[in-house]
């Protein structure tokens, strides 16, 4: 399993700013990348291509 789908899971912890039915938001805890936000779908995905329209348009919504 995936790094991320592992931390939508909670099996490693992270520090969560937002979650809803579709999506989880929460800080990188890589340290180069300190500060950083991560939006990332629950469902899994292979890549930002495999996402589907209106899962990506709830993302943007809640990127804004
Ligand atoms: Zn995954």
């Amino acid at each position: 399993m995936d790094i991320f789908c592992k931390i939508i899971n909670n099996e490693i912890p992270s520090y969560t700013l937002y979650e809803d039915e579709i999506v989880k938001v929460f800080l990188d805890v890589n340290p180069n990348h300190n500060g950083h936000t991560l939006i990332v779908p629950k469902k899994h995905y292979q890549d930002f291509f495999d996402i589907d329209s209106k899962t990506l348009e709830h993302i943007f919504k809640v990127a804004k």
